[in-house]
């Protein structure tokens, strides 16, 4: 998508702000879209509201239209914008304020700064005894959020989904800051949209909610979304009217879709249906393309010869570790590692395995992952491997702190002296006498060694590095152990292993490698 000024000058015109609500699970996102819905001055007339739809639009009592996005969590928000799709304004951070700030109230904010996108901060359930607002804003702190009446910038707005109190000073606090921004769009064009959310449904074939960013959108208009095209039969507004078009920041539902696009598609309306078909095909073989390029491609090449060509000031990086006291240390050194030319721009930090969160946030930032002593879960994985995110896997803090230094200066030669074999879950713990205590292990991934080198992770955090003493197959010891077999392990001079634990086996090899 171009930018909003693009073309345009001329005839712009302000549009309503979109806005997403973030936060920590049940600190109620859900319960504040619903209550914010609720005030719109509009819908009473027209006789309440029953659709669930991917965005709506409310009037409030003060006549400011503002547009919400319900998107499912802030890795769905960061992977709109990696995609493109970049189309939030400002972002609401609920925070519960008996609860204070959590472990995704924390990734939230760094999706929100990742993003240049104006936080409002909504303290809510302040209607429980327990509320405590002023924790909160000490909180924020922290995270180097500034309340305003701390001296900073941050507007916070107390608020209570189930009462109702202080959601009008949320809208105006919301109205504020868009008017600030001066937010323009030409509604006089041909359309461009984002698909929010898009279903096939029965008896009314493929349905998409589509936020305008620019133009209008009309009944009969030939357009492309994604790589599907279609001729607008039908438009309904978010309280399931019907009407005739839609203008910018007005999220409407389009039914005339050949196909079922993805959320985050750019939807544009073109000419004629030739027109249509030939977009249609491009985007089709672009998108292949950029699958296939993204496969064995990391972030950190590109960063690299970024940052070698003089083109980049930063090196954006997302830091998980096992504990707070490495992160402390690591953030502590990466401060002052930092050259005039180029910094280390932390994304995001914080302790525990890697998750999806990390994976989108780095993507969307071009941003490697350094992990210490912790791993990525399944999902992450699988993710990081898909967009071709990279992640480095550190157990001395003195060797990733060298390794950034490398990187700052373009160029990195890590020695990778570490091959990964395998992973093993445990499935049961057995005492036995002899050998102490055995792991009853299925190899989920790639195979497992005996004299290997291993680390025991709990909940994607290594609690152990050592060795495989044992190996064993019924009651024989065996050499090594495949993908999907069951097996038995033990560890040298190790007996503290649970169910659920993995195991990650690998080997010590001697190869340097110059990228
Ligand atoms: P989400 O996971 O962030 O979407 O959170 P929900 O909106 O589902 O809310 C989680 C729980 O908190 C639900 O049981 C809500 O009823 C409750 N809740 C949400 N907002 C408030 C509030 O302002 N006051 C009180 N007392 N409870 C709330």
């Amino acid at each position: 998508l171009r930018d909003a000024e693009g073309d345009d000058t001329g005839n712009l015109s302000d549009r309503p702000p979109v806005i997403t609500i973030m936060g920590h699970v049940d600190h109620g996102k859900t319960s504040l879209l619903d209550a914010l819905r609720k005030t719109d001055v509009a819908a009473h007339e027209a006789g309440g509201i029953t659709q669930h739809i991917g965005a709506y639009q409310i009037v409030t009592p003060s006549g400011n239209k503002l547009t919400f996005l319900d998107t499912p969590g802030h890795a769905a928000f960061t992977e709109m914008r990696a995609r493109g799709a970049d189309v939030t304004d400002i972002v609401i951070l609920v925070v519960a304020a008996d609860d204070g700030i959590m472990a995704q109230t924390v990734e939230a904010i760094s999706h929100a700064k990742a993003a240049e996108k104006p936080i409002i901060v909504a303290i809510n359930k302040i209607d429980k005894p327990e509320a405590n607002p002023d924790r909160v804003k000490n909180e924020l702190l922290q995270h180097e959020l500034v309340p305003e009446d701390m001296g900073g910038d941050i507007i916070c707005v107390p608020v209570s989904a189930v009462t109702g109190q202080g959601l009008d000073n949320l809208e105006e606090s919301i109205a504020l800051q868009a008017e600030l921004m001066e937010l323009q769009a030409n509604s006089d064009r041909r359309a461009e949209g984002v698909v929010v959310e898009a279903k096939l449904e029965q008896g009314r074939g493929s349905v998409a909610t589509v936020l305008v960013r620019r133009g209008t959108l009309k009944v009969g208009d030939i357009f492309v979304a994604g790589s599907e095209s279609g001729r607008v039969r039908a438009l309904l507004n978010d309280r399931g009217e019907q009407v005739k078009s839609a203008g910018p920041s007005e999220p409407v539902e389009v039914l005339g879709l050949s196909g079922t696009p993805e959320a985050g598609d750019e939807l544009i309306v073109v000419e004629d249906d030739a027109r249509a078909r030939e977009v249609a095909a491009f985007r089709h073989e672009k998108r292949r393309q950029t699958e296939l390029a993204a496969q064995g491609r990391g972030t950190l090449d590109q960063m690299l010869s970024k940052i070698k060509e003089g083109e980049a000031q930063s090196l954006p990086v997302v830091i998980k570790t096992d504990v707070h006291g490495s992160l402390e240390a690591i953030l502590g050194t990466l401060q002052r590692l930092g050259t005039e030319e180029v910094q280390v721009q932390v994304l995001h930090s914080g302790v525990g395995g890697i998750n999806e969160s990390d994976i989108t946030l780095a993507r969307a930032s071009a941003a490697i992952i350094l992990a210490f002593n912790v791993r990525a879960n399944a999902q992450a994985r699988e993710l990081a491997r898909r967009d071709g995110v990279d992640i480095r896997y550190y157990s001395i803090i003195y060797e990733l702190i060298d390794d950034m230094k490398q990187a700052l200066s373009g160029m990195l030669a890590p020695e990778q002296n570490e091959q990964f074999l395998g992973y093993a879950e445990i499935r049961e713990v057995f005492n036995v006498s002899k050998s102490g205590r055995v792991a009853g292990c299925m190899i989920t991934e790639g195979q497992v060694k005996r004299g290997a080198r291993v680390r025991l992770l709990r909940d994607d955090v290594v609690i152990h590095d050592g060795v495989l003493k044992s190996l064993r197959r019924f009651k024989d010891e065996v050499r090594e152990v495949q993908q999907g077999y069951e097996c038995g392990m033990a560890f040298e001079n190790y007996q503290d292993i649970q169910q659920g634990d993995r195991i990650e086996c690998y080997e010590i090899v001697e190869v340097a490698r110059t990228l």
